[in-house]
């Protein structure tokens, strides 16, 4: 429920994807509690129609007029006649996450397109549940700014940031003295480093406890995603670069921890399944009773954590040199990174070849007039400049 004694109505950007269909499932296991008032996707044209049809939104938005046309085509008048709103492209996300009858945005497409109505929606002051991490890697201090501005809460649903919130439970950040994040280590934790070299994109594509999507499943397999997941830290939790840690933890078990001051420190556990901190940020501050098999301990058994090995795996230690050296660095990091994951996934570079691609793209913008982004129009041009050289320097590679 919501202030008003209503149901959540929720907007959901990316709902084609996993995040956006567990987030659907959550709806569905609530349906007094959440409403779905707008729908957003890209590409998935069939998976959006059925969508359409259970939900009945009022606002629907697509990748490209080509898409929202067949869509809104292939449904019949009674599952159209609700939805009122009609788009595409990056106004068209601007407009689901902004309709008057939205209370949350859960923003869950992928890459950099929601960057422009996760603000527009803070501007409107609507609650942003985040599962997106270009978001924050490429403008945290800007959303985290305008959030702050305008009394917005941004809740995270990345399972670690979301463990790291529920164990602060509002605690402000002086009493912080650690977030240890976890890391399963993804597939190749245990290989030599020799044979990254050989690895292919279907070896990097199986995860070994989490299910997602394949640019997130790479950027697990280099833990460039944990990475990601530092510099998101620094934004959502208000704590520099020394006190954020990683530790490796196969078993995907504890979602993360938080060291506070007076050294006590507080986990979260819980199943590994995206449901439930999708749900914890649509009955935040609330708890709604869930639909998911409890954890067993006993069946867990062992819980291990161990150092990353950052030789094996140089994307972190990029990572948090580029949270170290400032924004922009962040910027070029996730944008030379996004070139060399589709490289690497289009068989065009190898495995190892993605953080040295990143690393160049790092020292070359060092190098230059490196200055902080003062608004989404810097961070873009800093990110066109970023793709076009590892563009450039996979075809070197190649
Ligand atoms: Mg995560």
């Amino acid at each position: 429920m919501t202030a008003s004694g209503g149901p959540l109505r929720v907007a959901i950007l990316g709902s084609t994807g996993s995040i956006g269909q567990s987030a659907l499932a959550v709806a569905e296991a609530h349906p007094e509690r959440v409403v779905i008032t707008g729908l957003a996707a890209g590409r998935n044209v069939s998976r959006a129609i059925a969508q359409v049809a259970q939900w009945r939104p009022r606002a629907v938005s697509m990748g490209t007029a080509e898409a929202i046309a067949t869509v809104r085509d292939a449904l019949d008048p009674a599952s159209r006649s609700g939805v009122r709103v009609w788009r595409h492209g990056g106004a068209g996300l601007i407009e689901v996450a902004t309709q008057p009858d939205v209370d949350i945005v859960l923003c869950a497409s992928s890459g950099t397109a929601a960057l422009e109505a996760v603000l527009a929606a803070i501007a409107c002051g609507k609650t942003i549940a985040l599962a997106n991490k270009e978001v924050l890697v490429m403008a945290g201090e800007l959303v985290m700014a305008a959030a702050a501005r305008n009394g917005v809460a941004v809740l995270p649903v990345d399972s670690e940031h979301n463990a790291v919130h529920q164990c602060l439970h509002g605690r402000s950040s002086d009493e912080i003295t650690r977030i240890i994040l976890t890391a399963s280590g993804g597939p190749f934790r245990l290989r030599e480093a020799a044979s990254l070299d050989d690895v292919t994109p279907d070896d990097a594509l199986s995860h070994p406890t989490w299910k997602m999507g394949r640019k997130i499943t790479i950027d697990s397999a280099t833990l460039m995603n944990k990475g990601l997941e530092v510099i998101e830290a620094r934004w959502l939790f208000d704590v520099e670069a020394d006190r954020i840690h990683v530790v490796v933890h196969p078993q995907s078990v504890v979602h993360s921890l938080v060291e506070l001051r007076d050294g006590s420190v507080m986990a979260q556990l819980g199943v590994t399944d995206m449901r439930l901190p999708i749900q914890y940020a649509f009955s935040y501050p609330d708890r709604w009773a869930a639909a998911l098999p409890s954890l067993s301990l006993t069946a867990c058994r062992a819980l291990e954590f161990f150092e990353p090995d950052h030789g094996r795996f140089p994307c972190l230690p990029l990572a948090f040199a580029a949270l170290r050296a400032g924004s922009s660095h962040c910027v070029v990091l996730n944008g030379a990174n996004e070139v060399a994951v589709a490289a690497f996934l289009d068989r065009h570079i190898r495995f190892p070849h993605i953080a040295r691609l990143i690393e160049e793209a790092l020292d070359a913008h060092a190098a230059g007039a490196a200055t902080r982004p003062r608004d989404l129009a810097d961070i873009r041009a800093i990110d066109a400049w970023a793709q076009a050289f590892a563009r450039e320097r996979v075809t070197v590679a190649r």
